[in-house]
């Protein structure tokens, strides 16, 4: 059996262009989606990271402004930054690139942002509230994962699935999102013993540990599905991801390859909640207007 690939492109692809439907139904009552994203200090990653950003919403049709401090702000600088952005119309997503400089609290300057324009779904509310079933903001690279295999008609109910790696951004809201569409979900981590007793087991395998070749084909069952979050830069400068990819492909019956797997659909989700926060705020403005419904 070799693996079918999922390709990421495609699906982003796919996403993008019915975000772009809405943010022309919205345009036409006259909301455009806008994002604001903070950044503070000088990481060269998060800088490049920043820029796909703005260049996945300008291709959509969103307006998204880039606010940059220098690394010394106080922190109650920007915070009071997000707590204006919080106040303006115009902005229906606000995002805080991580990692913010060592000395600032971060969790403070989360929290600063209103959990109804928290469109990386990181606000403590928005996390409860994924406990729950019922969040508008879906993190954003879970949230890939999930279109993903829908995309592929892939079912979850009754699916084994095993998470590897319990990180609050990928592994914890993924587990859950499959969680709360009845698979049977195992989440796996840095201390887990025989990691391979437990991935063995998966009909969908999700992968987010940042190391390379942690899984092998010995530990992926026949048929099933992998799908690969992990993004490491090894030293001959190659980008891989957690999974050996030729290895794997050659037992999965879907595989998701780094580059051009997950990292796409991050980005796009972001923009798609962006643009739903948009839809939400117009529906509020005009709650009889019946193509601007919130789902
Ligand atoms: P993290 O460092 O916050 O968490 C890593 C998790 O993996 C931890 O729970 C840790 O216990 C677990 N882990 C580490 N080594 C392990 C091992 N040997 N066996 C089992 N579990 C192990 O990382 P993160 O932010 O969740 O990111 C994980 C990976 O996903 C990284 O490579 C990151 O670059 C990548 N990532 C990709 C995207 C994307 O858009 N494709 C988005 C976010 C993160």
């Amino acid at each position: 059996m070799v693996a079918k690939m999922i390709d990421g492109h495609a699906v982003a692809r796919q996403v993008r262009a019915q975000c772009r439907e809405w943010t022309m139904t919205l345009a036409g009552s006259g909301v455009i989606p806008g994002l604001a994203v903070i950044i503070v200090g000088d990481n060269a990653a998060s800088r490049i990271y920043v820029a796909n950003k703005i260049k996945a919403c300008t291709e959509v049709g969103l307006k998204s402004t880039v606010y940059a401090f220098d690394a010394s702000t106080p922190g109650n600088v920007v915070e009071a930054e997000i707590r204006r952005l919080n106040d303006d119309p115009t902005v229906h997503g606000i995002l805080v690139q991580l990692p913010l400089p060592a000395r600032m609290d971060g969790r403070r300057v989360l929290a600063a942002i209103s959990r109804d324009k928290d469109v990386d779904g990181f606000h403590l509310y928005n996390v409860g509230a994924l406990v729950q079933g019922e969040t508008m903001f879906p993190p954003c690279t879970p949230f890939g994962v999930q279109k993903m295999l829908e995309y592929e008609n892939i079912p979850v109910e009754g699916q084994n699935v095993v998470v590897v790696g319990a990180s609050n951004i990928v592994g914890k809201p993924m587990a859950l999102m499959l969680m709360q569409k009845d698979a049977t979900v195992c989440i796996c981590h840095a201390k887990t013993r025989d990691l391979a007793q437990f991935t063995i087991l998966a009909d969908i395998l999700v992968v987010a540990a940042g190391r390379p070749n942690l899984i092998l084909p010995q530990m992926v069952r026949t048929g099933a599905v992998v799908i690969d979050v992990g993004i490491n830069r090894l030293p001959d400068g190659r980008l891989v991801g957690d999974v050996d990819f030729e290895g794997v492909r050659q037992k999965a019956s879907y595989i998701s390859p780094v580059p051009g797997g997950v990292g796409p659909m991050t980005v796009t989700m972001l923009v798609h909640n962006t643009v739903q926060s948009a839809r939400r705020y117009a529906e509020l403005q005009n709650p009889v207007h019946p193509e601007l419904a919130w789902c």
